[in-house]
């Protein structure tokens, strides 16, 4: 366990909104961030120093690795080569193998199932032959994702009927896929957890999670489900982390279907950082979910992750950011804007979260211990 003092400093591959948020909570514990990104972003304002070079010059990735104590990463499409150039020269926390498990959904898929965790029946695609077997397999309605580089509803298409398959082939082109069968859930929920570098885990509530146009919407804690879940949801997550030897934070995403269902919760998919869906925790808890991040990386004592009030996060996208002067007026609200010039349709330009006091009993944050 290596424990870095203030004064340390964290590289973050990424420079967007999750890595700004980091550099905003590690210079809170007196920690310096430095971004390495392919393009100028959100976290280079924030951030003690920031390098703008390609992912694949590994010379470059390398020499930014030598400048930190540390590497973490904020988006999970960091190429496994340049993570891996990054960790001979210093720690990289999550490693490359969660990168390796998140960025395919098949090995995803089948990684998480090998640990008796339900998903969503699937099948591989390569060709039109083997989309047609797995549509016969699995059943239709079903929807096709690409395998890899897929996000906010992006790289994926719905199949309703037979007549479907060959337009479905063509939106998704010759990228490698997978054919989930469609999951009849109530709500989407999600898990925040964090894994320090001995194994110790804590867990933010389960927020309940919209989507508008594919791209997340809301996320609301407490979310509408029983203890009995939330503490099943947890154990899911701590022993995809726990399988991961994960350090950081980790994102999994379930569809909950009801108490009464075979599996009440299927997970959909991880993210190996920070995720939209933990952004509450800044204004609802003690230690937001990017400190946690940067206490694990840095091997700092894990913080609180109870919730101190109820919370519901808005996403602003695009041009809800224009009532900015509005939504900075609202009296129990946190805003965050990302500092993003063009508030393109469909783009993450901040978000609000409304704080409320905690309603009673619902109040469930767990917190577990796993051997090393
Ligand atoms: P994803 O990119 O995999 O997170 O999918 C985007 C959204 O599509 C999810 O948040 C769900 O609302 C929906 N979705 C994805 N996969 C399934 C499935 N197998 N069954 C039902 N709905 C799904």
């Amino acid at each position: 366990m290596t424990v870095l003092p203030p004064g340390s400093t964290i590289g973050i591959l990424g420079g967007g909104q999750l890595g700004r948020m980091l550099a905003m909570a590690a210079a809170r514990l007196g920690l310096r961030c430095h971004i390495y990104s392919d393009h100028s972003g959100p976290a280079f304002d924030v951030a003690a120093a920031a390098t703008v070079g390609a992912y694949d010059d590994l010379d470059a990735v390398r020499r930014f690795a030598e400048t930190v104590d540390v590497v973490t990463y904020e988006f999970e499409n960091v190429p496994c080569a340049t993570a891996e150039a990054a960790a001979r020269i210093k720690p990289v926390r999550p490693g490359v193998k969660a990168l390796e498990v998140a960025q395919d959904r098949l090995v995803e898929k089948r990684f998480i199932s090998a640990l008796g965790i339900p998903v969503a029946p699937f099948a591989p695609v390569d060709c039109e032959t083997s989309l047609g077997r797995a549509a016969s397999e699995l059943g239709l309605p079903a929807i096709l994702k690409t395998r890899r580089l897929g996000y906010d509803g992006k790289g994926q298409v719905r199949l309703a009927s037979a007549a479907d398959l060959a337009s479905a082939r063509a939106t998704v082109g010759s990228a490698l896929a997978i054919l989930e069968g469609m999951v009849s859930f109530e709500i989407e929920v999600s898990v925040l957890v964090v894994r320090g570098q001995g194994g110790e885990m804590r867990f933010y509530d389960v927020p309940h999670n919209t989507h508008a146009q594919g791209i997340l919407d809301t996320s609301t804690v407490p979310a509408p489900v029983t203890e009995k879940t939330r503490e099943r949801a947890a154990g899911i997550a701590g022993a995809i982390a726990g399988a991961l030897e994960y350090v950081g934070v980790l994102a999994v995403e379930m569809f909950y279907c009801g108490e009464a269902a075979q599996d009440p919760l299927i997970v959909n998919e991880i993210a190996p950082r920070v995720h939209n869906s933990g952004h509450w925790t800044i204004d609802a808890c003690a230690v937001s979910q990017f400190e946690n991040h940067i206490r694990a990386v840095a091997g700092w004592p894990l913080g609180a992750t109870d919730r101190h009030s109820d919370a519901v996060m808005s996403n602003l996208i695009g041009g809800d950011v224009e009532a900015w002067e509005k939504l900075a007026a609202e009296p129990a609200a946190g805003l965050h804007l990302y500092g993003k010039n063009d508030p393109r349709p469909g783009r993450k330009m901040g978000h609000i979260t409304r704080i409320s006091p905690k309603s009673g009993d619902r109040a469930a944050s767990c917190t577990a211990s796993v051997d090393k």
